[in-house]
C-alpha cells in the first residue's frame, strides 16, 4: 500500500473543500490558533512514517491526554480504577453535569471531563508528585524528553474553567474526589495543556497499537489485556456523544481534543494523528473526522 500517496491525496482533497465548524473559543489561548492549520501523521507498526501539511506543528492535545492519564492510572492502580469510574458511553457532552446527579458522582467513563478528574484524583492520592511523575511516564513511553506542560494554556483554561470547577466540586460532594478540588483541577488543566505535533502524537500512542512496543526504559508499557481495554474505551467513548458516529464512519478506536486533534489507531497496524482546529458541534475536529473516514475506507482498514 502506498501510504504516502494516500495521505497526500486525501490531504489535498479535503483541503480543497470548505472548512466548516468553529475553533474552540471557551479557552482564550485556543481561540488564537489559525483555523487553516491541517496536518496528518501516520505511523505504522513496522516503523514507517508518513506526514502531510502541518504535521510537525505543535498544538494543544487537550482531551487526548485523558487516554494517557488513564493508561498510567491503569498501570499503577490496576482494576481498582473501576470502583470509581465506569466504562459506559455517556451519550452526553464531554463537560456535562447531568448524569452525575443520578449516578451519585460516579462518572460514566474516564474520557469525559468528570471521569478524567476522578482518574487525576486517584493518581494524586497515589503519587508523591503526580504532575512530575506523569511527565516522566509520558517522556518514557514516547522516547521524547522534551514534553512539557504548557503553563500559559493551563492558566488560560483555569482562568475561565467555571464548568470544570463546578464538575469537580459536584463530584467531591458525592465523596468521589478525595483531594482538594483546586489541586485536582490544577493537575487536570495541566495534562490538557500539553502540546505535541501530529508526528509526536502518533509516536506516543504506538504502545496501544501493539503491546510489544517497549518504553524508553525497555519495558512493556501496558499488559496486553490492559491495552485492549483502553482501546475498547476509546472505541466506545472517545468522541463523547459522537462516539457512535465515529465508529460508524471511521471504525477505529480514537480520541479527540478541543484543540482540533484526533488520534486513532488500528491494533497491530498503525497510529494516525490528524489536526485541524475547527470543531463540529460535538467538539470534534471537522476535517479530522472527514480525513479519517476517507482514510479507513481507502485503505480498507475500518475495524469492522
Ligand atoms: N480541557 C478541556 C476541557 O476540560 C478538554 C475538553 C476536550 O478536549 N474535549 O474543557
Amino acid at each position: 500500500m502506498n501510504y504516502q500517496e494516500i495521505v497526500d491525496t486525501l490531504f489535498e482533497q479535503i483541503k480543497s473543500q470548505e472548512n466548516k465548524g468553529e475553533v474552540a473559543s471557551y479557552i482564550p489561548e485556543l481561540s488564537k490558533v489559525d483555523p487553516s492549520h491541517f496536518g496528518i501523521c501516520l505511523k505504522t507498526m513496522d516503523g514507517r512514517e508518513f506526514g502531510a501539511g502541518d504535521w510537525q506543528h505543535k498544538f494543544s492535545i487537550q482531551s487526548i491526554a485523558k487516554v494517557l492519564i488513564l493508561s498510567w492510572a491503569y498501570k499503577t492502580l490496576g482494576d481498582r480504577l473501576w470502583e470509581r469510574v465506569g466504562v459506559e458511553p455517556s451519550g452526553n457532552a464531554f463537560n456535562s453535569l447531568t448524569q452525575l446527579e443520578t449516578d451519585h458522582g460516579i462518572p460514566r467513563n474516564p474520557l469525559i471531563n468528570a471521569g478524567a478528574m476522578v482518574v487525576c484524583d486517584m493518581l494524586l492520592s497515589q503519587a508523591e508528585s503526580a504532575k512530575d511523575d506523569f511527565l516522566s511516564f509520558l517522556r518514557n513511553i514516547s522516547g521524547n524528553a522534551h514534553f512539557q506542560y504548557s503553563e500559559h494554556i493551563a492558566q488560560s483554561e483555569k482562568s475561565v474553567g467555571y464548568r470544570n470547577i463546578a464538575l469537580c466540586n459536584f463530584i467531591k460532594s458525592f465523596e468521589n474526589i478525595k483531594n482538594e478540588p483546586e489541586e485536582v483541577l490544577d493537575f487536570y488543566f495541566h495534562i490538557c495543556s500539553i502540546e505535541m505535533t501530529c508526528q509526536e502524537l502518533a509516536q506516543t500512542f504506538m504502545f496501544l497499537v501493539s503491546d510489544t512496543i517497549k518504553s524508553f526504559e525497555g519495558k512493556i508499557i501496558l499488559e496486553e489485556f490492559q491495552a485492549v481495554r483502553v482501546n475498547a474505551i476509546m472505541q466506545t467513548c472517545g468522541f463523547y456523544d459522537e462516539s457512535g458516529e465515529f465508529a460508524f464512519r471511521v471504525g477505529l478506536p480514537g480520541k479527540s481534543g478541543v484543540g482540533g486533534g484526533i488520534l486513532a489507531l488500528h491494533p497491530e497496524q498503525y497510529a494516525i494523528a490528524v489536526w485541524s482546529p475547527k470543531l463540529n458541534s460535538k467538539g470534534n475536529s471537522y476535517r479530522g473526522m472527514k480525513f479519517l473516514e476517507s482514510f479507513t475506507s481507502m485503505t480498507k482498514s475500518n475495524n469492522f
